[in-house]
């Protein structure tokens, strides 16, 4: 049974594409849509057709954004520890941001902060 939604059936294809929470993250991402609902015969399929499919940045942003949907699916599971879609999807843009900062030259990053 799908932890968000209480729905039978729960595979990896419900939780990152079927499920209302996945949808509605997948929704503040912006990122296409027509191209992320295509998930193929399997996971590895569908992070390939990610890949070939969006575009640099888009794929940046979409890898940590299935990843936390799948980690909070766990906190869930687990510890009964919920997010938000919108809290997902900012975590996901500050860790972005965080990731770019540490990896300027150390004379052109730092001084960001
Ligand atoms: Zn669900």
């Amino acid at each position: 049974m799908c932890i968000f939604c209480s729905s039978e059936g729960e595979d990896l294809k419900h939780i990152m594409i079927e499920c209302d929470f996945a949808r509605q993250t997948w929704s503040l991402t912006h990122l296409p849509w027509s191209i992320i609902v295509n998930w193929g015969d399997a996971a590895e399929a569908w992070i390939r057709h990610l890949h070939q499919n969006l575009e640099a940045w888009e794929y940046r942003f979409a890898l940590p954004v299935a990843w936390k949907i799948w980690y909070w699916r766990n906190k869930a599971l687990m510890e009964n520890s919920h997010v938000s879609s919108l809290e997902l999807v900012e975590s996901c843009r500050w860790y972005l941001q965080d990731f770019d900062v540490a990896s300027l030259p150390f004379n052109q990053g730092w001084e960001l902060l």
